[in-house]
């Protein structure tokens, strides 16, 4: 083969989520847990990835064969199939457990049709860190077994703690916080039907205000936490990020690790990305206008003076879109147009719909989930909104660096670590790529409006900022080496 490297065999690693790309995404969490695989396998290890077999997803794979089956799992039958995605989709090795009465179903995979959650998601996730935990002790029927559990968010968190609640040692257990705020709470009245320990119910298990919290129970007895980067991982040790769980980070603070996202290269190239009319490169960066051009006729925008601005996010109050929505004049006065795509919040919703039919022209909205226009936002738009009050990563401003569209972000978190805020020393160093603002306060992101209008004005210096951006370096490779060293640690 052709450029083939030989890679020393490590070791084998089930990671364990409710969503990953290319089967399944509702935001970040999906692609994550989507590029560590290939990433890994360039560090020598391999990863299976389990997830639910949401309605369609046994389908996707190639060949399906049943590596795992149990009569009774949480009230009904049910059957893991391995198999991996096509070629276009990754080649992506699953497995996708399969229980209809858990998982086939209308609505998203969270919630029903009407937007409520689902009243048994706490069984629902169980289940799927039980059977993650037995594959872990026991092992397929096709003879695989891993060395590492890898749990991702409260969804998983149960799978680590079903681990050492059986008394398992010989497979080491991660958890990663994509997002601390989901904190998997459940009644206490639902022990039994999680299956688990009543002695655990107590503060140094996974009792949270007299409620079972699964993320917690993931996080007491994992053998490392991870988060991802390493400003949040400092966050989570305050109240006001911790969310409630400050105390038990700080209790497991030296098994605590912030390892930065990683964006998928490949899925996300303007070079040769299939979901945009005009590819572009850092040597023919002019070519962007043109989907910018593009971009403006789909959404109905006049032209203006001011960079096109834009937001694709979930619609929450931890994105701080509240904040854009009461700058929007100021932002609109420089001669600004902003593109939302995104749902979420009905109020919120509601309030860019009206702002969209206020200022026709200058807002256009559209309320949905759409992966492909996503791809003609980052390409077309100048500018990329990210104002979150905290975000553990953020995702959105790395894939808009890799599309020279400039990030406007709170200096939170992930976004903290990954924009270099162009104050005047950053531009004078040729190494500013976005602009900072003060998270939750509307007078900052003003003021950051107005800045990167300024720097819009001046089109030399924006076209510098632009290369720089799509130059940083924002693979895989260094994370893949922090989880490949953690993992070894943790076998060793
Ligand atoms: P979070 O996981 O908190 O939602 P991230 O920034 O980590 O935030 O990841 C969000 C991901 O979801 C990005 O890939 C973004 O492009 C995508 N996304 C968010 N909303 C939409 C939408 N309405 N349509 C398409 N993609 C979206």
């Amino acid at each position: 083969m052709a450029n083939s490297v030989t890679v020393k065999k490590r070791g084998a690693v089930l990671s364990v989520a409710s969503e990953c790309t290319p089967l399944v995404k509702t935001g970040g969490l999906a692609d994550v847990v989507g590029a560590l695989p290939g990433g890994l396998a360039k560090e020598g290890w391999l990863l299976r990835t389990i997830l639910p077999a949401y309605p369609g997803l046994v389908d996707r794979l190639k060949s399906p064969k049943v590596v795992w089956s149990a009569k009774n799992l949480f009230g009904g039958p049910a059957q893991v199939f391995a198999g991996k995605t096509a070629k276009s989709d990754g080649a992506l090795d699953f497995l996708l457990l399969q229980a209809t009465h858990l998982y086939d179903r209308a609505g998203s995979i969270y919630m029903n049709p009407q937007g409520k959650d689902w009243p048994d998601n706490p069984q629902r996730f169980a289940a799927l860190s039980w059977v993650a935990a037995e594959i872990s002790k026991k092992g397929l029927s096709d003879g695989w077994r891993p060395n590492v559990l890898h749990a991702h968010d409260w969804q998983a968190g149960l799978a680590p703690a079903y681990l050492a609640y059986g008394g398992s040692r010989d497979v080491a257990s991660l958890v990663t916080i994509h997002n601390i705020a989901f904190q998997g709470v459940a009644p206490a009245s639902m022990l039994r039907t999680l299956k688990l320990p009543r002695k655990q119910f107590v503060q140094d298990g996974f009792e949270y205000w007299g409620k079972i919290s699964t993320l917690k129970a993931g996080l007491m007895t994992a053998d490392a936490i991870t988060t991802v980067s390493p400003t949040y991982a400092q966050e989570l040790l305050e109240p006001e990020f911790g969310m409630g769980l400050e105390g038990v980070i700080e209790y497991k603070r030296d098994r605590l690790h912030g390892i930065l996202n990683g964006v998928d290269l490949k899925a996300w190239n303007p070079r040769t990305d299939a979901s945009i009319e005009h590819t572009y490169s850092p040597r023919n960066i002019s070519a962007k206008v043109k989907n910018t051009k593009a971009l403006e006729k789909e959404f109905g925008l006049n032209k203006g003076a001011g960079p096109l601005f834009a937001i694709i996010s979930r619609l929450t109050h931890q994105k701080g879109l509240d904040l854009v929505l009461e700058t929007l004049p100021a932002l609109l006065a420089r001669g600004g147009r902003l593109i939302v795509l995104g749902s979420g919040d009905v109020e919120m919703e509601k309030a860019f719909v009206k702002a969209a039919k206020e200022y026709p022209g200058q807002v256009a909205v559209n309320i949905g989930y759409d992966e492909a226009q996503s791809h003609r936002i980052y390409a077309g738009a100048d500018v990329m909104m990210v104002p979150s009050r905290f975000e553990p990563c953020g995702l959105t401003q790395l894939y808009a660096l890799r599309y020279g569209t400039l990030p406007l972000v709170s200096r939170t978190g992930g976004l903290a670590d990954t924009v270099i805020d162009a104050n005047d020393a950053a531009v004078k160093a040729g190494v500013a790529t976005g602009v900072q603002v003060a998270p939750s306060r509307s007078d900052s992101l003003e003021q950051g409006i107005r800045r990167i209008c300024d720097l819009f004005e001046n089109q030399a210096l924006w076209g510098q900022l632009q290369k720089r951006a799509m130059a940083q370096p924002l693979g895989w490779e260094q994370s893949a080496k922090s989880y490949s060293a953690l993992y070894q640690s943790l076998i060793n």
